[in-house]
């Protein structure tokens, strides 16, 4: 292996930007400048680029185009669900997501609570599954409730049952949206089968560039604007849409849905082979996640009584970029809020570390992690003044 070589695992934190991505976003920062608001000709083509590219996206969801709405980023796209349903409801919306949602629904779950809405986050069991009866109980009686809930976990890769989410709280008159960032590209998302409101994407996650994003709104879905200002987006979004971006968001939704199947085996196997290879030779290892319903590209193993923190330097040294909690979470030394909600034993729940792959992945990648992880690992435990054989057993 080239020692200057990087070894990315981290693709769900951001992607490399697919070569045709970037091919086809170029001409859109050059000669091809014009508004696409704009009333002249110049303006004009863009604008027409831009619908193109919005029909792309709403082929990949299976859902029209008028209820695709470009945003910066999935942060804006899950801020606009949330805050934008809490104007258009008023102060009696009770807002239900789970515990182990990302940041950019739990914190505007939490802002809205201290506003004054009822807000409720779901337990999860042991995999990240989130408790389904706690839903039912909580939708009971409820005039206006929107549920938030993710259709696929950042960390763990935990794939959740959104049809019957959208179909318990659907039931109960309430209004569904889920974040569907890293579900994006890696499964199918069908508008028609799954009877979700609002559904967030980010271009980033799937080999588009960083800071474009998507929210589906179902027709008829009731939200209010997030960014106000101008009347871009059909006056549900203001700001001058992001063309070379959502160009490029479109391209990257064209490539995923063409090869989704394809790549999903091969990712499929590369993943399994480093998780067989690492259990078999890193004793006290445990996997975290639901492994019968779980993203094709992602492993999260926690390496018992040694810290994540100094799984990923390590690692990082040798060239292989991992993560340990969620990219937006690291900087803190907290364990994960979500290996935390479910449960993980307390020897494992600092030790979580993510490998996520992506189609520039190769088996010789992971014959060389499987050739180094362990001796890092054995390496920081020998180190540890904690484990089996050790004066201290537990942290
Ligand atoms: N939701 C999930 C599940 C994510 O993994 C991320 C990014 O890590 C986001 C939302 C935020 O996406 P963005 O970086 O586009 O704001």
């Amino acid at each position: 292996m080239d020692k200057d070589k990087v070894i990315y695992f981290d693709n769900n934190a951001t992607t490399r930007t697919a070569p045709e991505v970037a091919d086809a976003m170029m001409p859109y920062f050059s000669d091809l400048y014009g508004n696409p608001s704009s009333m002249h000709f110049f303006g004009g083509q863009i604008g027409r680029v831009l619908e193109k590219a919005r029909e792309q996206v709403a082929a990949f969801l299976n859902c029209r185009a008028d209820e695709i709405l470009f945003t910066s980023c999935a942060s804006e796209s899950d801020n606009t669900a949330l805050f934008g349903s809490a104007a258009w409801y008023g102060k009696d919306m009770k807002v239900i997501t789970s515990a182990v949602e990302h940041p950019a629904i739990l914190q505007p779950a939490r802002r809205l609570k201290a506003m004054g809405h009822a807000e409720v986050e779901l337990k999860v069991d042991s995999v990240g599954q989130p408790d389904l009866d706690q839903l039912r109980e909580e939708l009971k009686g409820t005039r206006n409730a929107l549920v938030s809930v993710m259709w696929a976990n950042n960390e763990t890769g935990t794939i959740m049952p959104v049809e019957e989410i959208a179909a318990i709280a659907k039931a109960a008159g309430a209004i569904v949206h889920t974040d569907a960032v890293q579900a994006a590209g890696k499964i199918p998302l069908d508008m028609q089968k799954v009877p979700v409101d609002m559904l967030s994407i980010s271009g980033h996650k799937f080999h588009a560039p960083k800071g474009v994003g998507v929210l589906f709104v179902r027709r008829g879905t009731k939200v209010k604007p997030f960014l106000v200002g101008g009347h871009q987006e059909n006056a549900r979004r203001a700001g001058t849409e992001n063309v070379p971006y959502i160009v490029g968001l479109a391209k990257a939704c064209e490539l995923a849905q063409a090869n989704m199947e394809n790549e999903n085996t091969i990712l499929a196997r590369l993943r399994d082979k480093l998780e067989a290879g690492l259990l078999a030779s890193c004793p006290d290892t445990i996997v975290n996640g639901d492994r019968a319903h779980r993203l094709p590209n992602t492993l999260n193993v926690s390496f018992e009584y040694i810290e994540g923190e100094a799984i990923v330097y390590h690692l990082s040294d040798l060239g292989i970029c991992v993560s340990t909690g969620s990219a937006c979470a690291s900087g803190s030394l907290d364990p994960s809020h979500v290996i935390r909600a479910m449960g993980v034993p307390f020897v494992a729940l600092h030790g979580s570390t993510r490998f996520s792959l992506s189609r520039y992945n190769t088996e010789e990648e992971i014959d060389y992690a499987l050739a180094e992880i362990p001796k890092v690992i054995k390496h920081l435990r020998d180190l540890s003044p904690f484990g089996p054989g050790k004066n201290v057993t537990t942290f």
